[in-house]
């Protein structure tokens, strides 16, 4: 079962900043090997589909039965995956959580979705002001 992980991160913004906690969810090996079958699965149904559509299977097919596997040892790789930054924005003072994607990475431009001002997400919470 998956564990969730709070880090400890800083929210700049150019009148000043706060600190937050980024939620993490780590993936076991046996999750993590779940969701890269999934997608390797979908290319080749995908593959096997495409194979009865005339002219395009020529290149369709090859490209899904070669995405595949690809995208297999992509998400095979991806351990741990990023869900958002929970804290204070220190431009409106608004309690907040900055939705990440998965593949983000720190540090990050992004905006607060209560007063819509830009923030910097950093890893580094000391140097916070
Ligand atoms: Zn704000």
């Amino acid at each position: 079962m998956s564990q969730q992980r709070l880090d400890k991160v800083g929210i700049k913004s150019d009148t000043g900043g706060s600190c937050g906690e980024l939620s993490v969810m780590v993936l076991t090996s046996a999750e993590r090997l779940q969701r890269s079958a999934g997608a390797l699965l979908l290319c080749w149904l995908l593959a096997g589909i495409t194979l009865f559509i005339p002219i395009a299977h020529f290149f369709l097919v090859p490209m899904f039965l070669i995405a595949g596997p690809v995208l297999f040892f992509m998400r095979y790789r991806v351990t741990e995956l990023k869900q958002g930054v929970a804290g204070h924005c220190p431009e409106c003072s608004q309690m907040v959580t900055f939705e990440l994607e998965a593949t983000d990475k720190l540090p990050k431009w992004t905006y607060c979705p209560s007063c819509n001002k830009s923030v910097h997400l950093v890893y580094d919470a000391g140097s916070v002001k």
